[in-house]
C-alpha cells in the first residue's frame, strides 16, 4: 500500500509540543517525525484524540484500485439493448465481465444452449454456480446408478456361483408374452418360465 498522507496531527508528538503529520502506510499509523510512534488499530489511534491539522486527502479510506477508461465500438442496436436490459448498471456489468475475461479464460454459454442443458439437466442453470451444482448432482446421481449396476451384477455372478444348476435368464424380449402366459397360469413369471423350462428339457421340447 502506498503511503497516504493524512489531515491528523501526531497524538504522541502533540504532547511532548511538537506537531508532526500523520500517514497511512502499510495498513499502519505512523508519525512522520517518529517511526516508533506508530499504530495499527484505527480505534486505538483514536483513543488518544488526534487533531486534524493538516491539509490531505481523506485519510484512512482504503484508495479504490486504480480505474482506466476503455472505448468501444459496437453496433448501436445492441448498446441500446444492453442500455435497457442493465439500465443503471450497464458500467459495471461490462466491467465485471471484461475483469472475468482478464482473469483468465472463462466460457461464455449462449441463451440457446442454457435451454439445452436445461432440458438435460432438468433445471436451466441461472448462473455458473447454479450450473456447477445441477452437473455435480448429476454426476452423483450417476455414480450410485453405476454403482448399483455393479452391484447387482456382483450378486447374481455370486448367485450363479453360489448355487450349481442355477442360471439366471434374460426374458426382455419376450417380457410381455411371458407376463401374460404367467398370468394365465396364475403363476409369478419366474415359477412359470423355470417350470416350463423344466418340462421343455424334460419332455425333449427343444
Ligand atoms: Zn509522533
Amino acid at each position: 500500500m502506498p503511503r497516504v498522507a493524512t489531515e491528523y496531527s501526531c497524538p504522541s508528538c502533540k504532547a511532548q509540543g511538537r506537531r508532526s503529520q500523520i500517514v497511512a502506510e502499510d495498513s499502519k499509523i505512523v508519525c512522520t517525525a517518529n517511526s516508533s510512534h506508530v499504530w495499527v488499530d484505527v480505534m486505538e489511534f483514536k483513543k488518544l484524540g488526534p487533531v486534524m491539522e493538516f491539509n490531505g486527502p481523506a485519510p484512512m479510506i482504503a484508495q479504490q484500485t486504480a480505474r482506466s477508461t476503455m472505448q468501444v465500438t459496437l453496433p448501436l442496436a445492441v448498446h441500446e439493448k444492453l442500455k435497457t436490459r442493465y439500465a443503471g448498471r450497464l458500467d459495471v456489468t461490462v466491467a465485471g465481465f471484461i475483469e472475468m475475461i482478464a482473469e483468465g479464460e472463462p466460457i461464455v454459454v449462449p441463451q440457446s444452449d442454457v435451454k439445452r442443458m436445461g432440458k438435460l439437466l432438468k433445471q436451466e442453470p441461472s448462473s455458473a454456480a447454479e450450473l456447477f451444482g445441477l452437473v455435480f448432482s448429476a454426476t452423483q446421481d450417476r455414480d450410485i446408478a453405476q454403482l448399483d449396476a455393479k452391484i447387482a451384477t456382483d450378486k447374481l455372478e455370486t448367485y450363479e456361483q453360489g448355487k450349481p444348476g442355477w442360471v439366471a435368464l434374460d426374458l426382455s424380449e419376450v417380457w410381455e408374452q411371458a407376463e401374460s402366459r404367467a398370468q394365465d397360469s396364475n403363476e409369478p413369471v419366474d415359477f412359470w418360465a423355470q417350470k416350463n423350462l423344466i418340462n421343455g428339457v424334460k419332455e425333449n421340447w427343444f
